[in-house]
């Protein structure tokens, strides 16, 4: 078994993050396997070295020990090109500069009992749908046209869980794409990957065969596997763990210092007092 923790170096850790590093440490501990460290740092613009440093610094004294080099996503670049060429020559894709307020004003109303929102943000109107990616710019998002891509990915695949939160098979037949997901953005401006598409080649290219994370991102999932499945990957195992809230019963954001493992070690908590506040 591989398993992994994939941060962004774009905040500090909190007790949430480490319930997701220790959980993805401890199933790979179990089964003899390995654990994976990766820096997700595809969006340069929001990433930062002094985080980065941080990062290591706070799972390392948490007593997590991982393969060096550590892979960071802006090495993997030639991966994520590879990637969008098949999707081109699938021809599912079309470059979108449509802004928020773009989308915004194209969706209009909402109507009751269609969902505004999928695990990809505001679902997109598609409204650039009919243009070719040879007019594809600097300025573009790139998507993709999901009920194509549902046809060029039939028989859909499925997915295991072995989390807590939604344990058992999954199939993606039961998922209604177009209308609960949309046209989602594989790159975006001025990125050569989107956090979907850059998650899924990586974790296939590591050899990842387990992806451990919050449920939060339970929604997300149908998507990776769509794209892993197109792309003619190897679809990972996946355990979605439950959330660590604060006492109002909040996920914890990045912002939420309190919780931020340097604050909490700052204050004299040990390794296992962390473990023990994570229930772990
Ligand atoms: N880099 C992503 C994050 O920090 C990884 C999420 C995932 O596990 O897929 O949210």
């Amino acid at each position: 078994m591989i398993t992994r923790f994939a941060p962004s170096p774009t905040g500090h850790l909190h007790l949430g993050h480490a319930f997701s590093a220790l959980t993805a440490f401890d199933l790979a501990v179990a089964a003899k396997g390995t654990f994976l460290l990766r820096i997700d740092d595809i969006d340069q613009g929001r990433a930062r070295p002094a985080f980065e440093a941080m990062i290591f610094e706070d799972l390392a004294w948490l007593g997590l020990t991982w393969p060096e080099p550590v892979v960071r996503q802006i090495q993997t670049h030639d991966r994520f090109l590879w990637a969008m060429g098949r999707l081109e020559a699938l021809d599912l894709l079309y470059p979108c500069r449509c802004s928020r307020r773009d989308v915004e004003a194209a969706v209009g109303a909402p109507q009751e009992g269609v969902p505004t929102h999928g695990p990809d943000g505001r679902i997109y109107p598609g409204t650039c749908r009919g243009r070719s990616m040879a007019d594809a710019g600097p300025e573009d998002a790139i998507r993709l046209d999901i009920r194509r891509a549902i046809e060029a990915a039939a028989p859909l695949p499925g997915f295991d869980d072995t989390g807590s939160e939604h344990p058992g098979h999954h199939s993606l037949d039961s998922v209604d794409f177009p209308q609960f997901v949309g046209d989602v953005v594989v790159a975006r401006k001025g990125l050569a990957a989107s956090y979907h598409l850059s998650v899924v080649v990586d974790d296939a290219d590591q050899g990842v065969t387990l992806v451990a994370r919050g449920a939060d991102l339970f929604e997300t999932t149908p998507i990776h596997v769509l794209l892993g499945h197109l792309l003619g990957l190897p679809i990972p195992t996946y355990h979605h763990h439950r959330l660590i809230r604060d006492e109002t019963g909040k996920r914890l954001a990045k912002r939420d210092q309190s919780r931020a493992l340097r604050t909490l070690r700052e204050d004299g908590a040990s390794p296992a007092d962390i473990r023990r506040m994570l229930g772990l």
